[in-house]
């Protein structure tokens, strides 16, 4: 333990609230779906001073509850200000081979950062390097949707493929479009993804059917678009060595947030490219402060970079806007699921794209305070609702895919699967 001068302040207490918030409809991908709501867990760091910092993470019930509160022996007592520590005392390298903490750290290294913004009265992007941008450009990231519990929200077919991006584009502003595929044949997501191209001419585009096709199919389907305004190929098979194949296939650029998540599988790809743009997750890397530092080798080897979305409420969105400040070489808008939600947990409500773009938070720390009503509300449905298995398709209740897979969804089947019939949204 460093005997230099932190900041003063010790942590007391260490909790978690799980809740579920409601989305607009049920969004389908490659594995399954998010049955109309995410499940996320609210994690609050508190100080001895009263000051109490917010993180997030995917998931949660009791015991991600549990797993919150297991940390306490770790934390209590522990200078905020020494953030680099917590790798080692929560994640060492070979220790997490046994306990695999890496989404954990993440969420405690937001809230320590939060509390040190508010300690010092700055933003988190001042303590990072410092903001080079105020606003970050977002992707309209389209899912196939079922129905919502009133039935309306579906996105099945190209012209409805369509129609919501044109929506989507009208309230909030998006040149950037992303389709999340890996739903039905490749035939069918060829043919909405031509048609979502060639319905916003000028805009531009990017797919992803989450590492599901074959390579072979991967670079039937990368030649079948190459006269469209990609942005990049996001994971269109499993694998660096997948990737590389196809990478020497196509002319369009490769993206992954699958198989580039870790400073090992970063330096491997430097040493043998498998794709060009390393999609940046502030909960898969273990927090913001390790994918500025994955920024910069990419700055340095001249890999581009993007913010991966792994579904987010406002507590996870700013450590994204705040990382999008900070991060020089971010020359693709983001991704966001946020636009699917009907409501957030933090005072103010949702935040607001203005042209596509969300403003960088400018209030110390991470900028955004919890709203306690609504996270009551929200913990009280989850306690109704339960969670929902992300990685089942509730329309189709004895499938599970294959890598790559081969059993697809039917594009004709309409309505509401019966698996549904619990979830109101
Ligand atoms: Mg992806």
């Amino acid at each position: 333990m460093s005997a230099l001068k932190g900041s003063g302040m010790r942590i007391v207490d260490v909790r978690a609230t799980t809740v579920t918030v409601p989305l607009e409809a049920p969004l389908r991908h490659s594995n399954g779906a998010h049955w109309g709501r995410f499940v996320r867990t609210i994690v609050e760091v508190e100080t001895a001073d009263g000051l109490v910092g917010l993180g997030e993470m995917g998931g949660g019930g009791q015991s991600a509850e549990a797993a919150v509160a297991a940390l306490k022996p770790y934390l209590l007592g522990h200078d905020p200000a020494r953030t680099e520590a917590l790798r080692f005392m929560l994640a060492n390298p070979t220790a997490s081979l046994y306990n695999n903490r890496t989404q954990l750290v993440a969420a405690i290294e937001f809230a320590c950062l939060d509390l040190l913004g508010k300690h010092t009265g700055l933003p988190v992007h001042a303590l990072l390097g410092g903001a080079v941008r105020d606003e970050v450009e977002f992707a309209s990231y389209l899912f196939f949707r079922y129905p919502s519990a009133d039935g309306t929200g579906e996105v099945r077919t190209p012209d409805q493929l369509v129609a919501e991006a044109a929506r989507l584009k009208a309230e909030h502003g998006f040149r950037v479009h992303k389709l999340k595929g890996g739903v039905f044949d490749p035939g069918h997501e060829l043919e909405s993804y031509r048609a979502l191209a060639h319905s916003l001419p000028g805009d531009r585009f990017r797919y992803d059917p989450n590492g599901i096709l074959s390579v072979e199919e991967a670079i039937r389907f990368a030649h079948a678009i190459e006269d469209l305004d990609n942005d990049y190929a996001e994971d269109f098979c499993y694998g660096l060595n997948g990737m590389r194949r196809l990478r020497e296939n196509t002319r369009i650029p490769l993206a992954t947030n699958t198989v580039v998540v870790n400073f090992e599988q970063l330096a491997a790809n430097v040493l043998q490219p498998a794709v060009d743009v390393v999609l940046l997750d502030t909960t898969f890397w273990g927090g913001i402060r390790p994918c500025v530092r994955a920024a910069g080798v990419a700055e340095t080897f001249q890999l581009g970079v993007a913010v991966h979305s792994s579904g987010e409420l406002g507590i996870q969105l700013a450590s994204m806007l705040h990382l999008g400040a900070v991060v020089p070489n971010l020359a693709f808008a983001a991704d966001a699921h946020y636009h699917h939600l009907r409501d957030d947990v933090i005072v103010g409500g949702k935040m607001a794209y203005r042209d596509g773009r969300i403003a960088v938070p400018d209030a110390p720390g991470l900028g955004v305070e919890l709203d306690r009503t609504k996270l009551a509300e929200y913990a009280e449905l989850y306690r109704e609702l339960g969670p929902y298995p992300y990685d089942r398709d509730p329309g189709r209740p004895d499938w599970y895919p294959l890598l790559p897979s081969t059993q697809f969804a039917d594009p004709r089947a309409t309505g509401r699967p019966a698996a549904l019939a619990g979830e109101p949204y």
